[in-house]
């Protein structure tokens, strides 16, 4: 999607930090982490939110939940890290790229 900004980054209009790139998958740290670490994990094809997921996205939401664990470590997040999906402009979402939030590290996070 043109007006996408997560898109944007995918296509490297918008530059990223990024944590992990394959064919399907980019994760990248957040502009405005709210931990010491703080990553997103979203699919380079275009869809809104959770809630636009159909049952053929059933692999690739469970590739993108896999990678949290092994790039959270890799991210030094030995101890463990949060989750975040925000899905809709009720439940606070304010990029229609789905993602993953990763975070953690540092103070305890109390966002939840
Ligand atoms: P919220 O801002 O309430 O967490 P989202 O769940 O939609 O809403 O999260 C969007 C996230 O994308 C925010 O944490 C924001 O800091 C991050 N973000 C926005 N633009 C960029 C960017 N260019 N690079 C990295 N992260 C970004």
């Amino acid at each position: 999607m043109s007006d996408c900004i997560f898109c944007k980054i995918v296509a490297g209009e918008i530059p990223s930090s990024k944590v992990y790139e394959d064919d399907e998958v980019l994760a990248f740290h957040d502009i405005h982490p709210f931990a010491r670490v703080h990553f997103l994990i979203i699919p380079k094809a275009h869809v809104a939110s959770l809630a636009d997921c159909a049952p053929e996205h059933e692999r690739l939401l469970g590739r993108m939940l896999l990678l949290a664990p092994r790039l959270a470590k890799e991210q030094g997040l030995d101890s463990g890290f949060k989750t975040l999906i925000n899905t809709g402009r009720g439940g606070g979402q304010e990029v229609f790229h789905v993602h993953i939030h990763v975070f953690g590290g540092g103070d305890p996070v109390r966002r939840s």
